[in-house]
Formats: structure tokens, C-alpha cells, sequence
């Protein structure tokens, strides 16, 4: 057999991706599947942004940019975080990463090491704990309360510190419950990190995706208790359907940033060039893109979640952020002879072709993710094959 670095007996690809390549796998030997596993935005990069990224091409802008992205492109990030949140960062505490996934890993190898804990609320994002793993520390997985929507609770995050503790992560909203951690909680957590020289770090990948009108100012709550300690992760994917760009950023104290821009230096240099040109144009233009995306996901998520209704056995609430409905099936496993949400996921693929995520990619068993980022006939055509096939099997008693 042969032999690789100890660390890959650990570890295995990203489980949420393996669902994406999974499909491509069926579509490509002709099968047709419904996919609610993709976690991306089915919408067509807006044209104000594509027109920036073929000028950028005519004007030769081919070349290296420096590698925490041009300043251009980092003075941009930075004022759209002051635009949006109130905050103030510099230059040289900016720098942009080849998607949110860069910036979270970044972070965590030039955070967190051998020894150290890091605090991380379950369901999780596989990346998280697997990015603090790669970095050889131990995440110390909070589960959340289903009955409680997985609310991201200060006091459950802070029973967990010990002398260890090194970090907390914290995604809000969370991929892939959509739950908010409240401004209030987050200050508490932050207050409780400052006293104790712990890093936040915080994942707001799908910021620009929270369907209320609630207070959501987290960037501020930690840059005013906790500014030496903070690493702010976000991203262009979501936002402004650009996954396949691949570009986010990572905002903190200067020294963080500069150990983040040493490390992504010796693995993937700058964002693509033509990419950051694009990204500029995304967060400086108008924002009306983003709010059209927003109003087409909300009544995507209000009639799966109306049609999902019709079986009482399906547990699952209205997310308030993402999009992802993120469905308890514990209350129909058995009735369809399965045990596990993992396997509940396979047959759903092989017998009704629909792909969806299993609970167990986000330490969650007995829950399946649905992403709604696809259109209404897509969304409707897999709920109805969902539904039956949950229906085909024998009610629990
Ligand atoms: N964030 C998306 C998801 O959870 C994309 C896949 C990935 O990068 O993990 O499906």
C-alpha cells in the first residue's frame, strides 16, 4: 500500500464536496439528479462583476499582485466592512484568500498548535474542525440543542474552556442549521476571550444571507472587546454568487495578518488576479444584486419548508440565515429500515436520485441539509421525491 504522511490516516476529503462530486459523477454517466447537496448559489455571477473581470483582462492585469491581494482590492474589503459594520481597519490588516476556506485555514495554522483546544459549535462546517486538526490542535465540538433551533449559546461555548483553550469559532449565520448567534451572546463570548487572551475567530461566509431584520453587528462587538484578538473570515462566494472565483478575505491585527500572508505566501501566492478585479467591483458596486438574491431565497425557503410541512414525521425549522434547511429525519430512519442519516442520504441518491448532505459531515447524525440554492421547480420536483420516498416506508408505531 502506499504509504503517506501519518496525518492522512485522520483525515479524508471534505464531505460536502464529495456530495457535488458525487452528482457530477451521476450526471456525467447520464443520470438525472435533483441536488440539494451543493452548497453555492445557482445564480449567474452579476454582469457589473464579470464586465470588471474582462477588463481586467484587456488591460493586462495578468501578473502577480502582492501576495495579500492588490491594495486596491484590500482597501475595498476594508470599506465594506466600514460601510456595513462601523469598523475601521487598515491596510495592513486586510488581506484577501483564495475563498473563505483559505481564510478560516490561514488562521488556524498560524493560530493554533500542538496542545492547544479550540472551541467549536456543533453542527459545524466540516472544514472548521478539520482545518484545526490539520493545524494539530483538537477541536472541542459544542453540540447544539435541536429544540433550541442550534442556537449558538455563550454559556455552552464558555463551559468548555480549560487552560487549553486557544481559540473559539464561531459562523453566524451557521452552515448548515442558518442559526444567528445573537449580538449579546457574541459579547459575552468575546468579554469572557479578552480576559483570558483567547482568539475569536469568526466565520462570516453567508453575512450577506440573513432574512430578518435583526442586529447582526458582530464585526463590531468584537473589534470593540476583543480587536487584538479577532480574525474575521468572509468571502465574495455567496454574497455575489462567485464560488467558482474563489476569493475572501481575512480582516485582524496587523501580526496576524502578516503570519496569514507568510503562510498563504509558501501555498497559493495571491487570489487570482482577474478575480480580485472582479471583487472590487462586487463590493464597491451596488448592492442590489445581493438584496434580488436574498427575497428570491427567502420564498425558496418558505415553500420548502410549506411543502416539507406535509410530513409531520420530517422535523425542521425556517432558517434565519443561509441557505440550507436543516431537517431532523431521526422520526423516519426506522420506518424506512435504515439507521443512520448517512445511510438515509444514500438511498436518497440511489433510489430517488436527490442528493442531499448527511448530519453526519456537521457531527450532526439523525439530520439531513437541504440547500435551497437552486430553483423552484428543482425545489419543488426533489421535495415531492423526498416526500415520497420517506412516505414509502412503514410509519413508526
Ligand atoms: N460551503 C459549501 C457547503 O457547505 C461548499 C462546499 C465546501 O466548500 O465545503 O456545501
Amino acid at each position: 500500500m502506499m504509504r503517506l504522511a501519518e496525518r492522512m490516516m485522520r483525515m479524508a476529503g471534505s464531505p460536502t464536496m464529495k456530495v457535488t462530486a458525487a452528482v457530477d459523477r451521476l450526471r456525467r454517466s447520464g443520470v438525472e439528479v435533483i441536488d440539494f447537496g451543493a452548497g453555492e448559489p445557482d445564480f449567474d455571477t452579476p454582469e457589473p462583476i464579470k464586465a470588471a473581470a474582462h477588463q481586467a483582462l484587456r488591460a493586462g492585469f495578468t501578473r502577480y499582485t502582492p501576495v495579500g491581494g492588490a491594495i486596491e482590492l484590500r482597501q475595498a474589503i476594508a470599506a465594506r466592512y466600514e460601510a456595513d459594520y462601523g469598523i475601521d481597519l487598515g491596510d495592513a490588516e486586510v488581506m484577501a484568500t483564495a475563498g473563505g476556506k483559505q481564510a478560516l485555514y490561514n488562521a488556524a495554522l498560524a493560530l493554533f498548535g500542538p496542545g492547544d483546544e479550540v472551541i467549536v459549535h456543533a453542527p459545524a462546517w466540516p472544514s472548521i474542525p478539520e482545518q484545526v486538526r490539520l493545524a494539530e490542535a483538537t477541536p472541542v465540538l459544542v453540540p447544539g440543542d435541536p429544540s433550541d433551533g442550534f442556537a449558538i449559546r455563550a454559556s455552552a461555548l464558555l463551559e468548555r474552556i480549560t487552560p487549553r483553550t486557544r481559540g473559539i469559532v464561531i459562523n453566524s449565520p451557521c452552515n448548515p442549521t442558518g442559526a444567528l448567534i445573537a449580538e449579546a451572546e457574541l459579547a459575552a463570548v468575546a468579554d469572557e476571550a479578552a480576559r483570558r487572551g483567547i482568539w475569536i475567530v469568526l466565520d462570516l461566509c453567508y453575512e450577506k444571507l440573513i432574512y430578518d431584520a435583526v442586529a447582526h453587528n458582530l464585526p463590531r462587538v468584537l473589534a470593540d472587546r476583543c480587536r487584538d484578538r479577532m480574525a474575521l473570515c468572509g468571502s465574495a462566494s455567496k454574497a455575489y454568487a462567485m464560488t467558482g472565483w474563489r476569493c475572501g478575505w481575512l480582516l485582524g491585527p496587523a501580526p496576524l495578518i502578516a503570519a496569514c500572508s507568510a503562510i498563504q505566501s509558501h501555498a497559493t501566492s495571491n487570489v487570482s488576479s482577474i478575480t480580485q478585479q472582479a471583487v472590487i467591483a462586487a463590493l464597491t458596486g451596488p448592492q442590489d444584486a445581493v438584496t434580488r438574491m436574498l427575497a428570491e431565497y427567502r420564498v425558496r425557503r418558505d415553500s420548502l419548508h410549506d411543502w416539507l410541512a406535509a410530513e409531520p414525521r420530517l422535523r425542521c425549522r425556517r432558517p434565519a440565515g443561509a441557505f440550507y434547511m436543516f431537517v431532523d429525519v431521526r422520526g423516519v430512519l426506522a420506518g424506512l429500515g435504515l439507521t443512520t442519516s448517512a445511510e438515509l442520504a444514500d438511498a436518497l441518491l440511489e433510489r430517488a436520485r436527490v442528493a442531499v448532505t448527511p448530519g453526519e459531515a456537521f457531527e450532526a447524525p439523525g439530520f439531513i441539509r437541504l440547500s435551497y440554492a437552486t430553483s423552484m421547480t428543482v425545489l419543488r420536483e426533489g421535495s415531492a421525491r423526498l416526500l415520497e420516498f420517506v412516505a414509502s416506508g412503514v410509519p413508526a408505531a
